[in-house]
């Protein structure tokens, strides 16, 4: 028996509990993992509320996340005892996710712990700042430089935009958080932002085209934020968008992309290809500054995950959240 969130859908409606799981309940899989470190990411505080429907088999173990050690393997590439992370492939939505003890996945899907991070420090970065990186990197290949001008990076206090903030600003660009939260003003320079402005100045329906002011966007907010954000970027600037925390819609014009040459990049994390994973976990070994994931970690275990998970989609989490599966 192991400890694990479950999430069940019946006729007595949508719940998660922390629960005691048989072994025998695992899912079919060629690599068993002993998780050490989960984490979570909005993703999984719409699992645990149901707020969206993300997951789509119940009963479920919620966790897109999750560090540990293989514990058993008919898969060539894993031995007993090798340290590993995965993030994505609808783990946590189709398949059993991180929020446990033990997880059973295809071996397919994992990857090894990055020689930069331990465990815990992997499950700070979790998907959130995976995709970050995906972001920061979308805008490198694009020819983005410094000397270009000012990124902005919207939910900036959230874990995708913080990790980015350190990331861009350890490369040397300007950066501007967009943030909801102003008295979060000292610790978003204190990451590597320049300047904030309000999301309100984004949030709201604005022109098909405005003024130009960014070189690259960072985008977790999708909506109206991504729309304005598009608007205002530069000639021939990008825009990488990853998130939709204002919303799933895009209410926008073509303007910006056909008179100003603007790109927009889709982001996706959960489907990427093993080499792009690859990639983005061996930059953030060289571009992210461990003092700042830790800065923005907070530690929590299993049993908390039902209460942090409902406050993340409330906008009351700072950064990033680990969790301790054994605790
Ligand atoms: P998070 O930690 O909850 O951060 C979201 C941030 O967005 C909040 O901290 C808040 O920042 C801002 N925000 C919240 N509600 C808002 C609203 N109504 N209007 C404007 N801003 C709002 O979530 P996360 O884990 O960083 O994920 C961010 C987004 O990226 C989510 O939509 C998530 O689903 C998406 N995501 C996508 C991928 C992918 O593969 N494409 C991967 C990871 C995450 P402030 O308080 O600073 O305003």
């Amino acid at each position: 028996m192991f400890n694990g969130i479950l999430i069940n859908k019946d006729e007595a409606g949508y719940r998660a509990s922390l629960q005691q799981i048989d072994e025998a309940q695992l899912p079919e899989g060629d690599v068993t993992v002993r998780v050490d470190w989960s984490t979570l990411n909005y993703k999984d505080g719409l699992a645990i509320t149901g707020k969206s429907p993300v997951v789509r088999r119940f009963p479920m173990v919620p966790g897109i996340d999750f560090a540990g050690i293989v514990t058993a393997s008919s898969h060539a590439g894993w031995q007993v005892g090798d340290k590993v992370i995965l993030n994505g492939w609808g783990v946590g939505e189709t398949h059993w996710g991180g929020l446990a003890q033990v997880a059973r996945v295809r071996g397919d899907w994992l990857v090894p712990q990055p020689k930069a991070f331990s465990a815990r420090q992997a499950m700070a970065i979790g998907t959130a700042g995976y995709t970050a990186m995906l972001c920061v990197l979308a805008l490198e290949k694009h020819g983005i430089k410094p000397a270009d001008g000012e990124i902005l990076v919207t939910g900036a206090n959230g874990g995708v935009g913080s990790v980015a903030i350190a990331l861009l600003a350890k490369l040397g660009y300007t950066v501007v958080a967009s943030t909801g939260r102003a008295a979060e003003e000292a610790h978003l320079k204190a990451l590597g932002a320049s300047a904030i402005i309000d999301r309100n100045e984004l949030s709201a329906p604005g022109k098909p085209i405005g003024k130009e002011r960014w070189a690259g966007v960072v985008d977790a907010v999708g909506s109206h934020t991504l729309a304005n954000a598009c608007a205002t970027t530069k000639y021939r600037g990008a825009v990488a968008a990853c998130g939709l925390a204002q919303g799933m819609d895009f209410p926008a014009s073509v303007a910006p992309f056909i008179l100003r040459g603007v790109t927009l990049y889709g982001i996706d994390s959960v489907m990427a290809p093993l080499a792009v994973r690859l990639e983005a976990w061996e930059r953030l070994g060289r571009d992210l500054e461990i003092a700042k994931l830790d800065a923005i970690t907070r530690e929590i275990g299993l049993a908390e995950a039902l209460t942090v998970g409902a406050e993340l989609l409330e906008g009351k989490v700072r950064g990033r959240v680990v969790v301790d599966v054994n605790r």
